[in-house]
């Protein structure tokens, strides 16, 4: 881990706005949900090298927010991954989906710091589905370790916190 920054320099998202996939963007013509089927078994599989290469790739594809963008540019590290976004509804946000794994890498990225080996699959498929239904006060992170947002705050001061 040594040549890993131990701080995530990514936010895509204000605190608390866990809001990216629910049933009101779909209500508000922002496309149909995100398909997680799967999901939890692709990201079991990777390791932490994987993991912030993906983060790298999906970030870097984020601007251009379309669904095969993202596929091409996550192929590299993850064929499973790519097959998976391909597998997505028409119409799908791009955003939405990079958001949802931006979510889940950070998260899987705080949880090997803490525990210093990879989540097993029980937690891995918790973390797709907290981050899928925007519980992201409710992820299984200690609050005192810093936020996966990489804000540089606590998890409880920041995204542990339930919204009110
Ligand atoms: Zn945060």
């Amino acid at each position: 881990m040594a040549d890993h920054p131990r701080t995530l320099p990514l936010d895509l998202f204000g605190r608390n706005r866990g809001d990216l996939v629910d049933d009101d963007d779909v209500a508000a013509g922002m496309g149909p949900a995100i398909n997680t089927a799967g999901l939890a078994g692709i990201f079991y599989r990777l390791t932490p090298n994987d993991l912030y290469r993906l983060r790298a790739a999906v970030t870097q594809a984020d601007a251009a927010a379309s669904l095969d963008a993202l596929a091409g540019a996550v192929a590299p590290s993850s064929e499973r991954l790519a097959a998976w976004l391909h597998r997505q509804p028409v119409g799908t946000s791009g955003a939405s989906v990079a958001a949802l794994l931006t979510t889940v890498i950070n998260v899987l990225l705080t949880l090997y710091v803490v525990a210093d080996e990879a989540a097993p699959p029980a937690q891995v498929a918790e973390v797709v589905d907290k981050a899928r239904t925007g519980l992201l006060h409710e992820m299984p992170i200690p609050g005192r370790v810093s936020c996966f947002c990489g804000s540089g705050k606590r998890y409880k001061r920041c995204h542990g916190t339930a919204p009110r």
